[in-house]
C-alpha cells in the first residue's frame, strides 16, 4: 500500500461542483488501495475576501488576529471536502493544522514549520480514514494559530510528504503543469515532463506561479518528488525532482517578470565602502536587491544601478536620499521595465548560450539595459513594452517547435 499526499489549491475547490470533483479524485486514489492525505487551500478568493473584511474594520490589525481570521478559510474547505467524501461513501476525517501536528515558529503571518507531530494523522490512516488537512496553518509555542504566508498550502503538503515519507506528493492546480513559457502568451510553449528543483526555483521566482517557492525549497531539502497536475483533466503533469537523475536540457524555460524597478544613482564618490553603505541601508530596510551594475562615471565618481521589486522602489529611493548627500537629479527610478530570463541546468556547460539569447533579441531590435547570469540562468532587463516580443523570440531560438 502506498501513501499518497494530494494537495488542491483554492481554484480546485472554488465551488460545490469543484469540491465534488476533488472528492472523486481523492476517493478514486483511496479505492485503488492507497493511504491518502489531502491538503486543501481556502476556496477561490476566500483568503483575499477575509483580508478585505479585516481592513474594513481596522487598517492595522494585529498579525495574531489576522492569522486567527485567515485560518478560517482552510477550516471551511476541509469540512466541506470531508462532507463530499462522506457522500461518496469513503471513511474520512478532517483536521486543522494543529490537529495534524503542525508546530511552527511564532511569527504570525509568515510562520515556518518547525516540526510535524504526525501521531494523529498516522492513527487516522491506521483506521483506514482518508485524512483531509487544512493547509497554510499551524500552531506556535503560545498555542496560537499561525499561517505560513500566502500560497503556503503547497508547503504544508510537501512537509507532510517529507515527514511521513510519502510515496508520492501530488500538487493539483488549475494548470496542467510547468511550461517552457506562459502558454497563454507564447506560441509553441509546451508542458515539461520534468524539471529540477533548482530550475523550478528560478522559474518560480521569475513569475511562473505554479508552485510556492518555499515548498520547492523544502522539497529539495528533503528530496520529495512533486508531481504538478491539473484537477480539471486527467493529462499527465510535470515532475519536479533532483537533477542528477534526469536529462539536462540546455534551456528549459523562458520567463518574464514585470515586477521590477530600476534605480540608478550617479555621482557617488569613487572610494571604498560606498556600495557597502548603500546596500547596507537597503538591507536594514529588508529590501531585496536583484541585479546590480556599478561603473566608473565622470570625474572619478561612480554610478550604481540596481533593481528591486516595484513595491520596494519608493522605500529604496528614500533610503538612499536620506543617507547620502546627493543632487536632486542624481537618483532616478524607472518602473517601465521587465526582466526576461532563460533557465536551464544544461547551460553551465554550454558556451554561447548568452550570445544566442542576445542575438535573438538583436534580431527583434530589442535593446538590453542590464544583464545578469548564474549557473542556470541568464536574465536581461529590457523595456516593458518589448517584454512579450522578447519572450517569444528567445523561446523560438531555444525551444523551437518540434
Ligand atoms: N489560502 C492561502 C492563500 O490564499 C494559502 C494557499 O492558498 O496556499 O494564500
Ligand atoms: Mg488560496
Amino acid at each position: 500500500m502506498a501513501l499518497i499526499v494530494q494537495k488542491f489549491g483554492g481554484s480546485s475547490v472554488a465551488n460545490a461542483e469543484r469540491v465534488m470533483n476533488v472528492a472523486s479524485i481523492v476517493t478514486d486514489t483511496y479505492r485503488q488501495g492507497n493511504d491518502v492525505i489531502v491538503v486543501v487551500s481556502a476556496q477561490g478568493d476566500t483568503t483575499d475576501d477575509l483580508i478585505e473584511k479585516a481592513f474594513e474594520l481596522n487598517s492595522k490589525p494585529s498579525k495574531r488576529e489576522m492569522d486567527m481570521l485567515l485560518t478560517a478559510g482552510e477550516q471551511m474547505s476541509v469540512a466541506l471536502l470531508a462532507m463530499a467524501i462522506e457522500k461518496i461513501g469513503c471513511p474520512v476525517v478532517s483536521l486543522l493544522g494543529w490537529q495534524a501536528g503542525f508546530n511552527t515558529t511564532s511569527t504570525y503571518g509568515t510562520a515556518r514549520i518547525k516540526s510535524i507531530k504526525a501521531d494523529r494523522m498516522k492513527a487516522e490512516l491506521d483506521k483506514r480514514n482518508i485524512v483531509v488537512v487544512a493547509g497554510f496553518q499551524g500552531i506556535n509555542k503560545y498555542d496560537d494559530l499561525t499561517t505560513l504566508g500566502r500560497g503556503g498550502s503547497d508547503t504544508s503538503a510537501v512537509a507532510i510528504a517529507a515527514a511521513l515519507h510519502a510515496d508520492r506528493c501530488q500538487i493539483y492546480t488549475d494548470v496542467e503543469g510547468v511550461y517552457t513559457a506562459d502558454p497563454r502568451k507564447v506560441e509553441g510553449a509546451r508542458k515539461l515532463p520534468e524539471i529540477t528543483y533548482d530550475e523550478m526555483l528560478e522559474l518560480a521566482t521569475l513569475g511562473a506561479q505554479v508552485l510556492n517557492t518555499r515548498s520547492v525549497e523544502m522539497a529539495k531539502k528533503y528530496n520529495v518528488e512533486i508531481e504538478v497536475l491539473s484537477s480539471l483533466n486527467k493529462a499527465s503533469g510535470t515532475i519536479v525532482k533532483d537533477g542528477s537523475k534526469m536529462e539536462k536540457m540546455l534551456v528549459r524555460g523562458v520567463a518574464k517578470d514585470t515586477d521590477v524597478a530600476r534605480i540608478s544613482v550617479t555621482g557617488m564618490p569613487n572610494t571604498p565602502g560606498v556600495a557597502f553603505r548603500l546596500f547596507g541601508k537597503l538591507a536594514q530596510r529588508k529590501i531585496n536587491v536583484d541585479i546590480i551594475l556599478q561603473s566608473v562615471g565622470r570625474d572619478g565618481t561612480k554610478d550604481i544601478t540596481f533593481t528591486v521589486s516595484k513595491a520596494n522602489a519608493e522605500d529604496a529611493v528614500e533610503a538612499i536620499r536620506s543617507s547620502f548627500d546627493l543632487d536632486e537629479d542624481a537618483i532616478s527610478c524607472d518602473t517601465n521595465i521587465a526582466k526576461v530570463s532563460i533557465v536551464g541546468a544544461g547551460m553551465e556547460s554550454h558556451p554561447g548560450t548568452a550570445s544566442k539569447m542576445f542575438e535573438a533579441l538583436f534580431e527583434e531590435d530589442i535593446n538590453i539595459d542590464m544583464i545578469s547570469t548564474s549557473e542556470i540562468k541568464i536574465s536581461v532587463l529590457i523595456d516593458a513594452n518589448d517584454a512579450d516580443r522578447a519572450v517569444s523570440a528567445v523561446h523560438k531560438a531555444f525551444l523551437p517547435e518540434e
